[in-house]
């Protein structure tokens, strides 16, 4: 017979849960006996499986891409944000790599040159995103650009004709340029920057 629902209940005193009046010695015999709660999360765990439940709930575990101990509910955040092992992404190159190495390979990746196809100048990878937003499409201003640029010329050891376009190839390059930006801007919407084509 189903539980009457206008049934009287009554508080276990060991488990604290409403159990109907008229099983509550059962119950009470029955939970007793079999039921523990537990110290840290005050759930009430059977007692012969309190040891795996504080092994599979509470206890340190330990990260396994650095071993460092914790706890296990901080193990999520650890391995997403803060373990020097998790694997990030040079944000110039894109290579994945140890979040522990990001900077020392960033540092050397950084003053890598590429070539900037607006003003024929190479500009160090760490200085693209300013240099575009700010590169005007002219050879010759800026004085600490052109020395910026020997350097990597000489970094790279080959020079260059910068009068070696065409108008048309320069035309061409400027719109597979914007094409480029414009995809990067797709992937990259943080690092999107307007280059000024004029
Ligand atoms: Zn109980
Ligand atoms: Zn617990
Ligand atoms: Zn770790
Ligand atoms: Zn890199
Ligand atoms: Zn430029």
């Amino acid at each position: 017979m189903a539980a009457a629902p206008d049934q009287a209940s009554s508080i276990c005193s060991h488990c604290d849960r409403a159990i109907p009046s008229s099983n509550l010695d059962l119950h009470f015999a029955h939970c007793s006996r079999n039921l523990e709660k537990c110290k840290i999360c005050g759930d009430m765990v059977p007692k012969i499986h309190a040891e795996h439940h504080f092994l599979s709930t509470h206890a340190p575990v330990s990260c396994s891409l650095c071993s460092e101990t914790m706890e296990r509910e901080v193990l999520a955040v650890h391995k997403g944000e803060n373990c020097p092992q998790r694997i990030v992404t040079c944000e110039y190159c894109e290579f994945p790599l140890p979040a522990i190495d990001l900077f020392e390979h960033q540092e050397v990746c950084g003053n890598r040159t590429e070539l900037c196809e607006l003003c024929s100048r190479y500009i160090r990878l760490r200085e693209r995103d300013v240099h575009e937003s700010r590169c005007n499409g002219i050879t010759d201003n800026v004085a600490e650009t052109s020395r910026n640029a020997r350097e990597a010329e000489q970094d790279r050891g080959a020079p260059r004709c910068p009068n070696e376009f065409s108008k048309k190839r320069l035309l061409f390059t400027i719109a597979i340029t914007g094409i480029a930006v414009l995809l990067g801007s797709l992937f990259y919407p943080k690092k999107a920057e307007h280059v000024q084509v004029h």
